[in-house]
């Protein structure tokens, strides 16, 4: 039998791990809440920092192959590990999406478009970009930032001062983009074949994934191939195996990558009811070296996710008990207005429907 570690033990975890169980597969996971999720249904735990380099090693000791949740793995610690134990996915595609502007210059470099970008680091060098790039823009660090965290629009030059205080650390001007909508596609690749999951639109409130819904209204099913054709090649020339979950800005017929992540995405939940494979189980059978399957869409389907604000309302239509709902929760402890709890799949409803029906359940 198997054995497949997992670096963090959050909600990734613990749907990888629930993936790797129905295909034989067991799960040790490393993480430093002593409850965090995962360990709920994982086969081994360590608690442990990211960085505690001797518990790391003990994890790929008792595991065939190991793999990341979580993103921001050191390097330091990460290398000489991938150096001596089976982390097929390794540091590499890490490295690209740690910092936000070699993640877009790699980007470029193969094959997607991006939107106009600069690097900043001090007042005057954010001066010189805005006029350069134009208003409105946006400004991000380029590390450690997520869900809308270490960013700030810059409508016009009367918001440059309240957006300094962000240059403490090295920035990345960005020209916003007026989209249309945000899609993402979440590939899996196995170094001989890819195969993609549908596009699915996403929608954002409060800077944080809210639906995600497939397939991905408005979008035309050549640009759709075109997504997934470009995904597939930015994978193959990045040389990155695994999995890669990729966002996107869609205007007109263009698309511009925004951001990527080498694990499972928050975006591509809903195919664990959706499709007729997952994101979790293909990485899962990546890992065990267990040929890929294409996924097929099952019927359109919204996934919605569960902040606090909402974990009693998806334990009412968990209790409830609705054909082609299916509730998550992820067993976290405390929660809070914002942290991520669960979420809840239509299968079988698209966006018109899910309006109709199911987001009068939800705080607006
Ligand atoms: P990010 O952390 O880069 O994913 O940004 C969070 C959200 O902010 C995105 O999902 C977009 O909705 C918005 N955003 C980020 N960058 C841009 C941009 N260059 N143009 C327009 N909107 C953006």
């Amino acid at each position: 039998m198997k054995t497949i570690g997992v670096i963090g033990g959050g909600q990734l975890g613990l749907m990888i791990a629930e993936e790797a169980h129905r295909l034989g597969v067991r799960v040790v996971a490393l993480d430093p809440a002593a409850e965090a999720p995962a360990f709920a249904v994982c086969d081994g735990r360590i608690v442990a920092a990211y960085d505690d380099a001797a518990a790391l090693e003990e994890l790929c000791r008792q595991c065939d192959a190991v793999t990341y949740e979580f993103e921001n793995v050191p390097g330091e610690v990460l290398v000489p590990l991938a150096e001596k134990y089976n982390i097929p996915q390794g540091f590499e595609p890490l490295y690209d999406s740690q910092d936000r502007l070699r993640e877009k210059e790699n980007a470029r470099a193969h094959g997607f478009d991006t939107p106009d970008y600069e690097a900043v680091d001090d007042e005057p060098g954010l001066r010189r970009a805005a006029d350069r790039i134009g208003y409105p823009c946006v400004l991000k660090t380029r590390t450690l930032g997520y869900d809308g965290h270490g960013q700030a629009v810059l409508r016009s030059e009367a918001d440059l001062e309240k957006a300094l205080p962000l240059l403490a650390v090295p920035c990345i001007l960005e020209a916003f983009v007026d989209f249309d909508y945000e899609v993402s596609l979440v590939m899996v690749a196995d170094g001989e074949r890819a195969v993609t999951f549908p596009v699915g639109r996403n929608v954002h409130r409060d800077g944080i994934l809210d639906l995600c819904c497939v397939p991905a209204e408005g979008l035309a099913p050549e640009l759709e191939r075109r997504i997934r054709q470009t995904g597939e090649r930015f994978m193959r020339e990045c040389g990155y195996v695994g999995i890669l979950a990729v966002e996107l800005f869609v205007r007109g017929d263009r698309f511009f990558f925004n951001e990527m992540a080498p694990r499972p995405h928050n975006s591509g939940h809903w195919t664990i009811e959706g499709s007729t494979t997952n994101q979790f189980r293909e990485l899962v059978r990546f890992l065990a070296g267990m040929p890929l399957e294409e996924p097929r869409l099952v019927a359109p389907t919204v996934m919605k996710n569960i902040l606090g604000r909402d974990l009693e309302a998806a334990q009412a239509l968990a209790a409830e008990g609705h054909e082609g709902v299916h509730v998550h929760i992820y067993g976290k402890r405390a929660s809070r207005p914002l942290r991520k709890m669960g979420h809840v799949t239509f299968v079988g409803t698209d966006a018109a429907a899910y309006a109709a029906r199911w987001a009068g359940r939800f705080e607006k």
